[in-house]
């Protein structure tokens, strides 16, 4: 654990008691603060309980008196579409919000660091896609180079749980949008961007309030080195607003779809070999077509990124390709389950949404193509270029009728439950299809996450003979 800094003998209230609440309240309390919690939920409360802390319903009057800060979690909105009342309130009495991210950068570096040969660092991972895979696969090839690592934030464990760092360790960060936009301190070594696509608009009031969300690592945070994604105009805007000029190496430009040679340091990836120029010159290239971690432009884009932020840390690109193959790809994104009898069994359950799906789509051959589940606004019609693939789909869930209708043309079977959409591809498959799950839907009308859904499908697949 993190213990919180300068925060002894203040009241802290802390909404949101879940995961990272739970291990803000318990950072505070090392910091010697005193932590009030509050969770809407009857259940975040027991948790909050159970492990000894006090809870404090923070909209009753005189709830925020003598409190100093409320930090709150990142599923709780803070301004768009409105602001949780109890932010509300917190703001109109005067009291600072924060978030544990925020805590963190104001918290990690103590006085100890003295003795160390090398610092420790921060390496934080933003983007609309491909962030954990990212953050997962800097953190592996850290590990795989004998370096310290540990890796946190929005990929399962919060940031003030992590352990003090020791000597030239490196902690690698996953932070969402939602992280990015309330953190107070947010100052990474190396901060990385994916890309931009439209996502979370309700909660930031449209794309430039996503984005802006976002930028605040780079021009806020003001990395040492940055690492940005230029396929989109968002990343090339934010690469030109930082570079002072053309040669400027402190910024490393990432191209899943170009070359970028002419500019001060490039890493792309085209036709599946990775490069990497430096002022003018190719210095290395990596072959990503045989690494079964890391399948598609999608995963080479991830690839890119991550060898960037490694390479800012002067790891060589040797060491770097060797822990690429050792590289298991993350479970839920396009992530290779089961070879049976000549058909690959893909499970994507994460591709949430339209992009990250048509990532996937293009990705493999001779598709059988599971979709469908709580549909997202826009429907899924961008889609219908991507389906050169695919031979068939099979549509689940409450959005499996729209999607049916919205891709009108393509071969398809209403099957409604995963399930039958399994048993569907089992019958149909043939040596050198792939069957896909990559839903281009939230999983929450039949499952309580994504997680559920890839599980649930992996299980009905390790159920079919071999
Ligand atoms: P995030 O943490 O940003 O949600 P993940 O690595 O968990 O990203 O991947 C989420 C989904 O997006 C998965 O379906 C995955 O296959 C897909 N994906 C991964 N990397 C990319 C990328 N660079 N661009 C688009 N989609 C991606």
């Amino acid at each position: 654990m993190i213990p919180v800094q300068g925060v002894e003998g203040q009241k802290i209230a802390v909404l949101g008691l879940g995961r990272s609440g739970l291990a803000t309240a318990a950072a505070l309390q090392a910091g010697g603060a005193q932590p009030l919690c509050w969770d809407d939920s009857p259940e975040g409360r027991d948790r909050a309980h159970a492990q000894g802390f006090g809870c404090v319903d923070l909209m009753q009057t005189g709830a925020f008196d003598d409190v100093s800060l409320l930090v709150v979690s990142p599923g709780i909105p803070h301004l768009y579409p409105k602001p949780n009342p109890v932010i509300a309130h917190a703001m109109a009495q005067g009291v600072p919000v924060d978030n544990d991210i925020g805590l963190f950068f104001r918290s990690w570096a103590v006085a100890d660091w003295d003795r160390f040969d090398a610092m420790p660092k921060t390496i934080c991972v933003t983007g609309s896609n491909g962030k954990s895979t990212t953050t997962a696969l800097i953190h592996h090839i850290l590990t795989q180079c004998g370096r310290p690592a540990q890796m946190a934030g929005n990929i399962g464990r919060g940031v003030l749980d992590i352990d003090p760092p020791e000597d030239g360790e490196v902690v690698v960060l996953e932070l969402s949008s939602y992280q990015t936009d309330l953190a107070r301190a947010l100052t990474p070594d190396i901060a990385v961007f994916t890309n931009l696509t439209a996502d979370h608009l309700d909660r930031h009031a449209g794309q430039g309030g996503y984005f802006a969300a976002k930028r605040r690592l780079f021009i806020e945070g003001g990395p040492d080195r940055a690492v940005i994604g230029v396929d989109e105009a968002e990343g090339a805007y934010l690469a030109n607003q930082i570079a002072v000029g053309r040669e400027d190496d402190r910024l490393i430009r990432v191209s899943a779809a170009r070359k970028l040679g002419d500019w001060g340091w490039s890493v792309f990836a085209r036709k599946g070999f990775l490069a990497e120029w430096r002022k003018g010159r190719q210095v290395a290239s990596i072959d990503l077509r045989g690494i079964q971690g890391l399948p598609g432009a999608h995963n080479h884009q991830n690839a890119c990124a991550a060898y960037g932020a490694v390479r800012a840390l002067g790891l060589s690109p040797k060491d770097i390709e060797r822990a690429f193959h050792s590289f298991a790809g993350l479970p839920h994104r396009s992530q290779t389950i089961a070879e049976k009898a000549g058909v690959r069994w893909v499970n994507d359950s994460k591709a949430t949404n339209v992009d990250s799906a048509a990532k996937a789509l293009v990705a493999f051959e001779n598709i059988r193509w599971i979709a469908g589940g709580l549909g997202k606004e826009g429907g899924v019609s961008a889609l219908r270029d991507q389906l050169n693939h695919v031979r068939k789909a099979y549509f689940i869930g409450h959005s499996a009728r729209d999607f049916a209708i919205e891709l009108a043309g393509l071969d398809h079977e209403i099957c409604e439950t995963m399930d039958a959409a399994v048993a569907a591809c089992a019958r149909d498959a043939a040596a050198g299809d792939t069957v896909l799950l990559a839903p281009a839907a939230a999983s929450f009308d039949q499952y309580p996450n994504f997680e559920k859904r890839g599980d649930h499908f992996a299980a009905l697949v390790a159920d079919l003979p071999q």
